[in-house]
């Protein structure tokens, strides 16, 4: 982190609300689902399509899980009603999972069984390292109670990440469908790569092996070197955008899914980068975040990977390095 990402950090507690409100606006959608639908609506002409994130994460009672599970019906609502090409992601602690996990699992099954009725995929994404098995372990339960539209997420800064893409594989076959991101959170040494260049070398790998295993591969990585290996991973692999996924051991075609493969950002980040990929064809997904909670939301990212102070500060001060 440069010195201006830990100005940034050391300023956060005492940053005006309304200053971080004018900072988040470019990376959440707004308060509410009107204000994703209207973002939406408003990126369609970038040829991308979207996952919808309501903001909140590990709440304290389960009384608040009821909260997510009824906003994540509007959500689905909205995304029929409005016709749009999006799916939803969702983070198991705000259903619970850190208090009563068999309560979590009926909540995220709820969600999942609507979202299953109208051809809508459901992707869990990762948290720390507390719930990485039980996130993988809701995913395979779905799947064995018949709800084949549900992923997660495999953070590739994790030891573990390898055989977690092939146990996976070998539960779920093409029906595997992973987010390969690097990781936001900062785990230790003994679990994971923490040196910028090994988390680029584990990310790569990971995409190849989640290629090479049948799974649909979701890449989710604004890195220059990531986006460019994994062009050249699919190119070797004979896929690419308008070609039928040409692996024998993939999943069948699905509806809202690319070839196999989609590359997936963050909203309001390396915009332009995302849009020359789907100028390309490639099918690119935008992940829109929005809710009430956008101020606990943004001030526990930047508390939690101060990288994210510095990527912030650079968007500011030298916008040509990270177009909207
Ligand atoms: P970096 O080297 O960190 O970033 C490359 C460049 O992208 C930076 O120089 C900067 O210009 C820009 N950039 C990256 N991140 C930001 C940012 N936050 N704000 C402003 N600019 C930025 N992590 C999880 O642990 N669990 C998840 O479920 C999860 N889901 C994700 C879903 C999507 C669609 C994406 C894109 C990321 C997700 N992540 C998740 C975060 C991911 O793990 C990384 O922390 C994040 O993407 C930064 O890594 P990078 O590969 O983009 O590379």
């Amino acid at each position: 982190m440069g010195v201006l990402g830990r100005l940034v950090m050391l300023m956060m507690p005492i940053t005006p609300r309304f200053v971080v409100g004018w900072v988040a606006k470019r990376y959440v959608a707004g308060p509410d689902l009107d204000s994703a639908v209207r973002v939406m609506h408003s990126m369609n002409s970038q040829g991308a399509c979207f996952t919808l994130d309501v903001l909140g994460e590990e709440i304290t009672t389960l009384e608040e899980a009821d909260f997510f599970v009824s906003e994540y019906h509007r959500a689905l609502d909205a995304i029929i009603a409005e016709g749009v090409d999006a799916n939803i992601s969702l983070k198991p602690t705000a259903f619970g999972l850190l208090i009563d996990e068999k309560i979590a699992i009926e909540n995220i099954e709820k969600i999942t069984r609507v979202a299953s009725e109208n051809d809508i995929f459901v992707r869990l994404d990762m948290e720390d390292n507390r719930v990485t098995q039980s996130t993988i372990d809701i995913v395979t339960e779905m799947h064995n109670r018949g709800l084949s539209n549900i992923g997660t997420v495999l953070q590739s800064r994790l030891f573990r990440t390898t055989e977690d893409i092939s146990l996976l594989s070998s539960k779920l076959g093409g029906n595997s469908d992973v987010r390969i991101c690097k990781g936001i959170y900062l785990e230790s040494e003994n679990i994971a790569q923490t040196k910028y260049h090994d988390i680029v070398l584990a990310t790569n790998k990971a995409i190849e092996e989640l290629l090479d295993a049948g799974a649909y591969t979701a890449i989710a990585s604004h890195d220059i070197p990531v986006i460019e290996h994994s062009l050249v991973a699919l190119g070797n692999r004979g896929m690419g955008p308008n070609i039928d996924d040409p692996r024998a051991n993939a999943g069948p075609v699905r509806a809202g899914k690319g070839p196999g493969y989609e590359f997936q950002f963050l909203l309001g980040v390396r915009g332009n980068i995302r849009r020359n990929l789907a100028k390309e064809g490639h099918r690119t997904r935008v992940y829109i975040p929005y809710g009430s909670r956008w101020y606990e939301y943004s001030m526990r990212r930047l508390r939690e990977n101060p990288d994210v102070a510095w990527h912030v500060a650079k968007s500011i001060i030298m916008p040509w390095t990270n177009r909207r």
